[in-house]
């Protein structure tokens, strides 16, 4: 019998932007690949590794017909990688793979082969210039409801905010879509105060890179567009030297400067509430 070769399909993330900010593993697996497929700003950041290599670029709102492109191309026998900015598992394409994969009826073990490469994804990089905003717990919220009914993002900005979770939108704002920042805003005004620090950080490791520091009354005075995530500070959240960053909780059971345990607490123990 004549079996076909089995083809690869790497879903790569590439991180923020910078080259120094994408992994060895991702690297590699750009550089294996026979193709290459990406939103047309993804394969700009990579360009310098490219060479000869056969690209696609699509633009934004052809995602279904990229992923199932990749894993066409690769079920011939290629590799392939499909790049995403950040993690590609995060708001990016590694789950409209899976997505279409689940239609074709592909079965593990099929071909093409699947790997992924996890990339820093723009929380965690916005928060590296900002200091350490996700000390504590945090989550993120994509304000885009291109493919999400508004309705459901606001109960989720409700309930993270009445959690007092540091929270991080991506997607905040676009040309055409402004509203959902500023009710974003509203919501969680009822739960914080409108000192709570909020960080906007533009094209993280990029060209155009720029950050605000603002606070919950003041940041919608910035500009917010589609290369910025908003970092929205939690009530323990707090500015310090130009930085902000969320504590943990050491002084609930330490002396920080003395390095000794607080009268009432015990190390490797639940924090013991009634000496708070
Ligand atoms: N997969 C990407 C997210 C894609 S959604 C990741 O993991 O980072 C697109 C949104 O991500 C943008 O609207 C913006 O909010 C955020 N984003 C992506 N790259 C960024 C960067 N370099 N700096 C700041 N925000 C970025």
């Amino acid at each position: 019998m004549n079996e076909q070769k089995k083809g690869k399909l790497n879903i790569v993330g590439i991180g923020p932007g910078h080259e120094d900010y994408i992994t060895p593993a991702s690297l590699r697996a750009i550089q294996e690949a026979e193709l290459v497929i990406g939103y047309t700003t993804y394969i700009k950041l990579v360009q310098h590794l490219l060479n000869d290599k056969q690209i696609i670029r699509t633009g934004m709102t052809e995602e279904i017909k990229r992923a199932q492109i990749a894993i066409e191309e690769a079920k011939q026998g290629k590799i392939v990688s499909i790049i995403s900015s950040g993690d590609a598992g995060v708001y990016g394409m590694a789950s409209l793979v899976f997505q279409v994969l689940e239609e074709i009826g592909w079965k593990k073990g099929d071909n093409p082969e699947i790997h992924i490469y996890p990339g820093i994804t723009a929380i965690n990089a916005c928060a590296s210039l900002i200091g350490a905003p996700l000390g504590h717990d945090f989550c993120s919220i994509s304000l885009s409801d291109l493919l999400t009914p508004w309705p459901i993002i606001k109960k989720r900005i409700e309930l993270a905010a009445q959690a007092d979770f540091v929270i991080g939108f991506y997607n905040p704002a676009s040309g055409r879509r402004q509203r959902q920042i500023v009710e974003a805003k509203e919501i969680i005004s009822k739960y914080r105060p409108g000192s709570t620090p909020v960080a906007l950080v533009k094209s993280a490791y990029r060209k155009r890179e720029h950050i605000v520091l603002s606070d919950l009354d003041h940041f919608l005075d910035y500009e917010i567009g589609m290369l910025t995530t908003v970092i929205v500070g939690s009530t323990n959240t707090r500015f310090f030297e130009g930085y902000i960053y969320t504590p943990r909780g050491y002084t609930n059971k330490y002396n920080i400067l003395e390095g000794t345990v607080k009268e009432g607490q015990k190390p490797g123990f639940s924090l013991n509430l009634e000496s708070l």
